[in-house]
């Protein structure tokens, strides 16, 4: 990928070495006090008291623990990445502000681009705690994508899909996310699997995430055009991702066996159709994942 000089995104928060507001501080420091508390309240300590102590009356390093967490202190100048691969995430982030800003407003429409997340290990995000084993995630309730980079060296080591359009293409799809979100098509998608037995649920799932796919294809397919982002090679090592991270072929590695029904993002050969489809169109209306007899 010809990434190098391109604009970075200033929509980059870097909470990477981040403390956990809560745990970290505690489990480090405040196991003691924990357990004095523990004591205390057996010993039958009015709860109220308990609970001052522990919000700050305590004292120890659990006074030092910001309630609000560090989610209220995004580490300032996030955007000036503070290594090169952090560097690639805001260029591939701003490509992507670029790309969709365009499609949206040939549509008439103002794009409000997400913001990208840097963390390791867990993070608090508007949808709950995570942890990296889960991969990266697009959480709708702050329009925000959370990414531990760590999972690059996993899809270069145990999913084989080194690369990095490979990289681009997972971050691609993510914002893929968020555009199913600001047009309406993932509340829907949720609303219905309310209403239908879990296999049906996982059907519409995986049509979600092919569309997310198709759209990574149609942000690529666009970034090329415009600043002839993809280099020779680069085609191979999106769609080579996209296989490596389909359900069948992860349940194989993990299970042992596949289990069609239980499929939540679709099989290898659907990601890669799809995000082809994105990628050769252009076209978000090429990404009707959900019309019968799409596959
Ligand atoms: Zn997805």
């Amino acid at each position: 990928m010809r990434w190098r000089g391109g604009r970075r995104s200033e929509n980059v928060e870097d909470r990477r070495g981040a403390r956990m507001p809560m745990g970290g501080g505690l489990r480090i420091g405040g196991g003691g006090l924990l357990l004095m508390l523990l004591v205390l309240w057996l010993l039958g300590a009015d709860p109220m008291t308990l609970l001052s102590m522990l919000a700050g009356g305590g004292g120890g390093d659990v006074t030092q623990v910001d309630p609000r967490g560090y989610e209220t202190e995004p580490t300032p100048q996030a955007g000036g990445a503070r290594d090169e691969q952090a560097e690639f995430v805001s260029v591939v982030v701003g490509a992507l502000e670029d790309t969709w800003g365009e499609i949206f407003s040939q549509a008439g429409q103002r794009y409000q681009p997400p913001t990208l997340v840097l963390f390791t290990d867990v993070v608090r995000s508007a949808c709950g705690m995570a942890q990296s084993a889960m991969g990266p995630f697009y959480c709708p309730l702050d329009q925000k994508v959370y990414i531990d980079l760590g999972f690059y060296r996993d899809l270069r080591q145990r999913f084989r899909a080194p690369g990095d359009f490979a990289q681009a293409y997972v971050i691609a799809h993510e914002v893929g996310h968020h555009i199913q979100t600001l047009l309406g098509i993932s509340q829907q998608v949720q609303k219905q699997r309310e209403r239908m037995s879990q296999e049906m649920g996982n059907q519409l799932s995986v049509r979600l995430e092919l569309q997310a796919d198709c759209f990574a294809g149609v942000w690529a397919h666009h970034a090329h055009r415009s600043r002839q982002l993809l280099e020779e090679g680069d085609v191979e090592e999106g769609l080579n991702a996209a296989a490596a991270i389909g359900d069948d072929r992860l349940q194989r590695q993990t299970q042992g066996t596949v289990v069609p029904e239980s499929f939540t993002h679709g099989s290898s050969a659907q990601r890669v159709t799809w995000f082809r489809r994105g990628l050769e169109t252009g076209d978000m209306n090429a990404c009707d994942t959900f019309s019968a007899g799409a596959s």
